[in-house]
């Protein structure tokens, strides 16, 4: 049929190569995990979808409640219930506001790869590498850290990514949206690719929880989203899964969001066979049952 001819090249095959992902076990007295994750984007969650944002400062303050108030009442409630988490930091974040990533750091978490100026990684664009690279360069500058872990700035992916990411020795991904366990990436060339955990889109605050200029709806309230949330958690465990969060201080650290998130993990928490942990802990539990499994083989 004419006008079909640029469908006719998308490949016949599945977009993701790998395979189910292994029934691994969890660590002793775990059936489930929680990899749990924040992304600080800070203002140039704003910026990234338009440079001209960086002189409208009350669309830029959406992002600047991350350093002032956001991220330090999220680390407070992390210390208070004692948990670990992952905070994936774009490198202008961490530029423009270097005490803020100190203290994430300072407070035992992990510092995770989210591009500089969180820009989505779309297949051909010029800019794939160099954000890549600066990234990496902030991360070692300003906190000597070297990330094993990455996720893509809006979340997107493509090969050249995917391919950069295993060469520059990350050692796992957290961006693809397709299954409730990890696994292995493989490569076009079918060599083994970083290890994926997927998030959970269930556990997005900004679907739910923002309320910008730009958006044209209020925010859901608490008993909605704590309803997905113990809902999503619950069936997880029943399945032996994992869920992955993908929390943002601009929209978490808000105070009734906080309240939410709170009650989320104090209910999380109250399931001790629920494994809350960081994605460098997980990836690396991966990795591990991988070798033993190849051993075994
Ligand atoms: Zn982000």
């Amino acid at each position: 049929m004419p006008g079909n001819e640029k469908w006719d090249v998308i490949p016949t095959r599945p977009a993701n190569m790998a395979p189910p992902a292994p029934e691994f076990p969890w660590p002793a007295g775990h059936r489930a995990a929680m990899f749990l994750s924040f992304d600080v984007d800070a203002e140039s969650a704003w910026t990234s979808k338009d440079p001209a944002h960086a002189e409208r400062l009350v669309t830029m303050s959406f992002g600047g409640f991350e350093a002032r108030v956001g991220t330090p009442k999220l680390l407070e409630l992390l210390d208070q219930l004692g948990l670990k988490a992952t905070f994936f930091i774009t490198g202008w974040a961490v530029d423009a506001h270097p005490a803020m990533a100190e203290n994430i750091l300072k407070a035992g978490h992990e510092i995770g790869h989210h591009g500089y100026h969180h820009l989505l990684p779309d297949p051909g664009d010029p800019y794939i590498q160099d954000e890549l690279d600066r990234g990496f360069e902030t991360l070692k500058r300003r906190l000597g850290v070297v990330p094993v872990g990455y996720r893509a700035p809006f979340g997107e992916s493509c090969d050249e990514l995917r391919i950069s990411l295993k060469q520059r020795g990350i050692l796992y991904s957290s961006s693809w949206r397709d299954d409730v366990r990890p696994y292995r990436q493989v490569l076009p060339d079918g060599s083994p690719g970083v290890i994926e955990l997927p998030p959970t889109s269930s556990y997005d605050d900004w679907m739910h929880g923002l309320s910008a200029r730009f958006s044209p709806r209020s925010v859901f309230p608490k008993e909605h989203v704590l309803s997905m949330w113990k809902d999503e958690l619950d069936e997880v465990r029943d399945w032996g899964a994992m869920v992955t969060t993908v929390l943002h201080p601009q929209v978490s650290g808000r105070p009734m969001r906080l309240r939410l998130l709170r009650d989320f993990l104090t209910y999380a928490q109250a399931h001790k066979d629920v494994w809350i942990t960081t994605g460098a802990e997980i990836a690396a539990h991966y990795a591990a049952c991988e070798a033993a499994a190849a051993k075994a083989a």
